[in-house]
């Protein structure tokens, strides 16, 4: 048995030639288990993640925790060990608890990557199977398919068009076309002749499809080699990170400035007097103003909402997306399989002879198909029936009892519902009629409309296609009519539309079916020599019922301010109707097709941009030019897509959403989300939380801002009275705010439940800042002055307004400490909601807050009771008075906010 080594690229070619072909049962299961043990998983170590010790480190030596370092040392310096303690303490309380923070973030963000694992296509005991991409063992025979990732390096044994982009690996953006190849080449496998029968993990297939064996797996193939590409998930810092990184610093310097500039100020007023008192005032506000645990606590919010959005069917890929998501004003929704299910359900088939109606529901094959009129022999509906299953790809798959799955189908569902709809008629796959051999396949894709296969069938060559009506109509010059080819002329066209417009007008997804004796020497079968003359058969109409969900979801989206704009390739009649019934199109909105748009300027497009649009039979890059369009207009755009061709649009776009079931590989590495449950509605519930972990962001980033002001509040007091009043509140005092009573509360805010007004506001503007002025003077000069206020008032009504004695300064900075921790209290409560009442909503909807609050009091007694601590902090057990004096400023607060409340709500 062989498995290909690493190190050995140049011998890729050699290698691959030994590796023998499995025939066309691929490997037994056995022996792939075996070559699996051997050469163990189909995986690729992830590089560049730093060690855990270097991300430790990271946390104690960025710039804040550099400025706490120097801090704690010059305090060592000036002869204060006791400060100096404290503030080592707290920065590696600090770095710890960021580490552990950063830590769980990049654990969920790592879990997610488990929910998407790569699949491939194999054929193992003669049967195609789906199995894990990290099972794939040299020697398998690989399936592949239009939009396929390749997992393994393998050659190419049989192929219809194969085409593959290699451009991970090359630099090249033109597919390569590949298939078997007789000659085996001779020269370097950089070559690209030599290498057009090989291909390539990491690359993807762009059209076409093929069968190739595995010849090197795991880390010994050529993209293993590339260790830069292996990140399928992006850890590049998201703005919002980025912001937060710029103001810690900001404010960090400013922090700094400030306390230097009191420092050497008053070392000049009070000539050298105050030196020690001047050193503790300027530590005071570094100490107070840096905030620290801000950015780890940014990151482990957005890998929370990831982790939540992940259990809400939204994988998304960047934490970038999250906050982008937020913004979204414009969701771009193909129909078929986002809108709709994807489950199709034959209801009608129309043919030159009768229309009939065809009962039973799901995949099973089960129900009848009735005449509109005496039809006994049914011979045009068996050769419409025959194009069917002869044209197609699916499997149906009957029910499994072990895993309780009902008839099912493999492939794609329109192709499968019309091998339901062949099995009701008593056609089926291995029928008399549906016999012979596939020479060739003109695989569909969505500029073409339709697709073909060529068979031979007892010695005649017969061409089956199916696609969309018009394309097949102007490629017949015959219908079927009582089972005989009879010319089809103008009325027969007319009949043809109008069945189509009919059937379409009830939202039902039509498919025309036709056929061609193909002549027998014929030699190039290309779409030009083979699609046209063709016999038409009939049309067969479809059911894909909307989504649940998707009504809501879209009403959300108007209340939201989002608009949703329905882009498919499908006809537009059909489009019309399902995009009216789930309200996308209200009577004033209008179609679009795909040929008006491409006769309109950029101009005109914005302004029909501007109404209720859905555009019919676009083309991918028709796709492409509507976002485009769309951002010029300033929109943040998120689109679906599904196809190969959809990746340029989720690219350009602001954030691309994949389809998680029915998207290709290619697709979804172009996205930013992928949706597991490919339901429209979960990309409006992704909004909805990405808007609300925003919200809860601002929310802990107003508290935190909140407390360093009030502990700055009695250091400016102090200082201002030139000394008369001794510090209300010691830097150790300013710790145990900071990293007791501060930090789990911030953290409970950022588990906050969505306002019930989340999504009846329009976007944010996504040039806004977080930290704009309005959180600023909120959180600076509210909360802040507030709970400044509410520890001076505790200090002074203890003091009676005057400088405490020498005796009782523990008790008044004691006093000042309670004040603040109660004004916190109340803050932390008030900061729930923007602008309205905090009664309004569910009170205990977030109990975290109230742990936290519980944890708060639980360090305050420690601190105030504990004879140790209250060593360290400088505290003193109080009177019962004095704390029933102190209690007042929760209520207090709440009571000033509500006012405030109020009044923004009136003003609005
Ligand atoms: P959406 O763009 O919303 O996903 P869609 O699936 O209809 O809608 P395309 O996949 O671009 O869009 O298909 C365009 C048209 O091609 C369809 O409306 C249908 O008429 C035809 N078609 C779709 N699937 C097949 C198929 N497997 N074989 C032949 N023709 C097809």
């Amino acid at each position: 048995m062989l498995c290909f080594m690493p190190g050995a690229l140049d011998m890729a070619a050699d290698v691959e030639a030994t590796i023998p072909d499995p025939g066309p049962s691929g490997l037994s299961a056995a022996e792939a288990r075996q070559r699996l043990e051997r050469c163990g998983p189909n995986t690729i170590a992830r590089q560049g993640k730093s060690s855990l010790l270097v991300a430790f480190a990271a946390n104690f030596t960025h710039l804040m925790a550099v400025l706490l370092w120097v801090s704690g040392v010059l305090a060592f310096l000036a002869g204060m060990p006791e400060l100096g303690v404290a503030v080592f303490l707290v920065n590696i309380i600090n770095g710890g608890f960021s580490f552990f923070q950063e830590y769980k973030a990049e654990k969920a963000t790592e879990a997610l990557l488990r929910l998407l694992p790569q699949k491939a296509h194999v054929v193992r005991d003669g049967i195609e199977v789906i199995v894990p991409a990290e099972e794939l063992v040299p020697g398998d025979l690989m399936i592949l398919n239009d939009g396929d990732h390749i997992s393994a390096d393998a050659r190419v044994t049989g192929s219809f068009s194969l085409s593959v982009d290699e451009s991970t690996l090359t630099g090249e953006s033109r597919p390569i076309r590949k298939s078997p190849s007789e000659n085996r080449p001779e020269h370097g496998p950089e070559e690209s002749h030599r290498e057009s029968n090989l291909v390539f993990a990491g690359t993807n297939v762009v059209s076409g499809r093929g069968q190739a064996v595995v010849f090197a797996t795991g880390a010994s193939t050529r993209f293993g080699k590339i260790a830069e590409l292996t990140q399928s998930i992006v850890d590049e810092p998201s703005p919002l990170q980025e912001e937060m990184k710029r103001v810690t610093r900001t404010v960090s310097i400013l922090a700094v400035g400030i306390g230097a500039f009191f420092f050497v100020l008053s070392s000049v007023l009070g000539g050298g007097h105050h030196l020690e008192a001047s050193f503790i005032f300027a530590m005071g506000m570094v100490v107070a103003f840096v905030p620290e645990g801000m950015l780890p606590t940014v990151t482990l919010s957005l890998a929370l909402c990831v982790q939540t959005m992940a259990a809400r069917n939204a994988l998304v890929k960047k934490l970038s997306a999250v906050e982008t998501l937020g913004c979204t004003t414009v969701i771009c929704s193909d129909k078929t399989g986002t809108i709709t299910q994807n489950k199709m359900t034959v209801l009608k088939v129309w043919t030159a002879d009768a229309e009939y109606s065809i009962s039973g529901t799901d995949y099973s094959p089960e129900g009848s198909i009735d005449a509109d009129c005496q039809d006994p022999d049914r011979t045009s509906l068996t050769r419409a029936l025959v194009a069917a299953c002869h044209c197609n790809n699916a499997r149906l798959l009957p029910p499994h009892k072990e895993t309780d799955r009902d008839w099912s189908i493999e492939g794609d569902p329109t192709e499968g519902a019309l091998i339901v709809l062949a099995r009701k008629a008593g056609i089926s796959v291995d029928s008399p009629d549906v016999l012979g051999h596939r020479i060739c396949e003109l695989a569909f894709d969505s500029h073409r409309q339709r697709m073909s296969t060529v068979y031979d069938i007892r010695g005649k060559r017969v061409l089956y296609l199916k696609g969309a009506p018009t394309r097949v109509l102007d490629r017949s010059t015959k219908i079927c009519l009582n089972g005989e080819s009879v010319p089809l002329n103008a009325g027969w066209r007319e009949k043809i539309l109008e069945a189509n417009d009919r059937l379409a007008g009830q939202g039902l997804r039509v498919l025309a079916l036709a056929e061609r004796q193909v002549p027998g020497d014929l030699e190039h079968l290309s779409p030009g020599t083979l699609e046209h003359d063709l016999t038409f058969c009939g049309l067969a109409a479809m059911l894909d019922p909307p989504h649940e969900g998707v009504l809501e979801a879209v009403r959300q989206c108007h209340s939201a301010g989002i608009k949703v704009v329905m882009i498919t390739g499908d006809y537009g009649l059909t489009a019309e109707s399902i995009a009216r019934r789930v309200e996308i199109l209200p009577e004033s909105g209008k179609v679009v097709t795909g040929a008006e748009l491409d006769a309109m300027d950029d101009r005109e497009l914005a302004e029909v941009l501007a109404e209720p649009v859905v555009f019919a039979r676009v083309l991918p890059e028709q796709k492409l030019r509507i976002v485009s369009v769309l951002q010029t207009l300033d929109h943040i755009v998120a689109v679906t897509g599904d196809g190969v061709n959809d990746a340029p649009a989720l690219r350009k776009s602001d954030i691309g959403i994949a389809m998680g079931i029915a998207g290709t590989d290619v697709a979804k590495e172009a996205a930013d989300i992928i949706l597991l449950d490919d339901n429209f509605a979960s990309i409006v519930t992704a909004v909805e939380l990405g808007r609300s972990v925003y919200a809860n962001i601002r929310r802990f980033a107003t508290y935190v801002f909140t407390s360093n002001m009030a502990e700055a509040v009695p250091f400016v007091v102090s200082f201002l009275s030139r000394g008369a009043i001794p510090l209300p509140l010691t830097v150790m005092q300013v710790l145990a705010v900071d990293l007791g009573t501060d930090m789990l509360p911030a953290l409970a805010l950022g588990a906050e439940p969505a306002e019930p007004d989340v999504m009846s506001n329009p976007p944010r503007d996504k040039s806004r800042p977080l930290l704009d002025r309005m959180l600023l003077c909120k959180a600076l000069l509210w909360y802040g002055v507030i709970e400044g206020l509410a520890g001076m008032l505790c200090f002074f009504h203890f003091t009676g307004f005057a400088a405490p004695a020498a005796a009782s300064y523990q008790t008044a900075t004691t006093m000042t400490f309670l004040g603040i921790v109660m004004g916190q209290i109340g803050a932390v409560l008030c900061c729930r909601t923007v602008r309205s009442s905090i009664f309004s909503r569910r009170f205990f909807a977030n109990p975290l807050v109230f742990a936290a609050i519980g944890a708060e009091i639980l360090v305050l007694l420690a601190v105030m009771y504990l004879p140790p601590l209250a060593r360290v902090f400088g505290t003193t057990p109080i009177a019962p008075e004095m704390w029933l004096f102190a209690l007042i400023f929760v209520p207090a607060m709440i009571v000033l906010d509500e006012l405030r409340k109020l009044i923004a709500r009136s003003m609005r």
